[in-house]
């Protein structure tokens, strides 16, 4: 994975990644798969909200990048490392 952006750790998945840090055998962790086509395997992708310009208060409009987790299979997003306002509309890339 390129780009790693640290900054944005409210949103996305930054709470994940904190807790695989901790000091715990491989075999006890548990296994994210496809809910579609049970795959572990996924790729990274980006989905993008803008923010008006009157929110910024910048006078232009905001960009905000939210990283989502998809099958690389059937391109499912992985909806639970979604952050909840965005979960359960079935979103497919
Ligand atoms: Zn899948």
């Amino acid at each position: 994975m390129i780009n790693k952006n640290n900054s944005n750790s409210s949103i996305g998945f930054g709470s994940q990644q904190a807790s695989a840090k901790l000091n715990m055998a491989i075999e006890d962790l548990e296994g994210v798969q496809c809910e579609n086509c049970k795959c572990e395997i996924f790729a990274e992708g980006v989905m993008i909200r803008t923010v008006s310009a009157l929110l910024t208060g910048t006078g232009k409009e905001g960009i905000v990048p939210i990283p989502a987790m998809y099958c690389i299979k059937c391109q499912t997003v992985v909806d639970r490392l979604l952050p909840e306002e965005l979960r359960s509309k079935k979103i497919k890339i």
